[in-house]
């Protein structure tokens, strides 16, 4: 349930409502804008009525959500949530590039990318170490080394790092090691990792699964939110359909859907969802367009022979290029991109 206050309600005529909830059991969410008050309601609210509050003083309206991702949902929280990381803030007016190789192949490349790719405008570097393959026979990432190669990278370069999880009993080498906590498409419905994953303060990225739809999406966000972190992500990165000239289908419409629906930060990868460097660049261009925070693009010095996903990375070459593209954009629409060590 939603409790919206008047304007010039006073703190104690809040607090009565207040006393009231948690008296009786409920958690309170509660959300200040620059013109309005309210208490988003957790808990059995099906005892409570919503016209028993409108009869509180200072009380201007009362209503039930009706989605069952509350927490993540716009009208517990009106305001855009602003996930920072470091100097990094995703979900305000700045556009954020993430950049980086499909997999940490060994110390040395992931220090080349990242030091290609940070002066260039990546404000996050990406680095995959447990790798979700298709097949157990293709390269599975490098483990606990591969985190530890990724944050030298990172610490090297002053840029946060951002790496995908896919096992509850790695949560603490994730912790120790990366700034961003990725949950990958293919676990974005893996229930149990995602309670796990509620309990840390760590910045999570959700992925949309590949064949979730945007409701499912947001409830596997509600998972995460359900013990109070509100430090999500949420990236599209394309979605199973008929089409076959494309590895997945970029489905940018999920991008306004979102925010209209959630306060939380979305992104897009089209990386993986283009499935071929010629079309990612078009597909980040429109992502910004289309009111994205920002985009996660995978780039490698040699894609060619990259242990994995080399056809959709970029060249190095090609991700300046995009980043003169993501400025011009970001700047047309009123928002910045902001490089790092420039
Ligand atoms: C990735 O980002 O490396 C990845 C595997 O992405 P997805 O989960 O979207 O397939
Ligand atoms: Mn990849």
């Amino acid at each position: 349930m939603i409790i919206v206050f008047k304007p010039n309600a006073s703190e104690a005529q809040m607090e009565q409502v207040h006393d009231y909830l948690s008296a009786h059991g409920f958690e309170i969410h509660p959300s200040r804008g620059k013109e309005y008050t309210l208490y988003g309601v957790i808990g059995n609210t099906q005892k409570l009525s919503p016209e028993y509050f409108k009869g509180f003083d200072g009380v201007s309206d009362a209503f039930r959500v009706v989605e069952s991702y509350k927490r993540c949902s716009r009208s517990f929280h009106p305001g855009n949530t602003k996930v920072k990381i470091g100097d990094v803030t995703v979900g305000g007016r700045e556009i954020v590039v993430i950049a980086g190789p499909c997999s940490v192949e060994n110390k040395n490349m992931i220090k080349k990318i990242s030091l290609d790719v940070v002066p260039h405008g990546a404000n996050m570097i990406r680095g995959g170490a447990f790798k979700p393959r298709s097949s157990p026979y293709s390269f599975q990432g490098l483990g606990k080394k591969g985190l530890e190669y990724l944050r030298e990278a990172g610490d090297r370069t002053g840029a946060p790092v951002v790496s995908e999880i896919m096992a509850i009993q790695d949560i603490p080498l994730f912790e120790k090691y990366v700034d961003v906590i990725q949950i990958g498409a293919r676990n974005m419905q893996n229930f149990a990792l995602l309670k796990e994953l509620a309990n840390i303060t760590k910045p999570l990225l959700l992925k949309r699964g590949i064949s979730a739809t945007v409701e499912e999406w947001l409830n596997s966000a509600e998972y995460l939110a359900s013990k109070g972190n509100q430090k999500i992500i949420l990236c599209e990165r394309g979605i199973r359909s008929f089409e076959r000239s494309t590895r997945f289908t970029l489905d940018l419409s999920s991008v306004p859907v979102i925010k209209k629906k959630s306060h939380l930060p979305v992104i897009v990868d089209p990386s993986h969802a283009m499935g071929q460097s010629e079309y990612v660049i078009p597909m980040a261009r429109a992502a910004i367009a289309a009111g994205a925070d920002g985009i996660m693009v995978e780039v490698h010095h040699d894609p060619r022979n990259a242990l994995s996903d080399g056809p959709q990375s970029l060249s190095v070459e090609a991700f300046r290029a995009l980043t003169h593209e993501i400025e011009m954009i970001s700047e047309a629409l009123g928002r910045k991109f902001v490089r790092a060590n420039t």
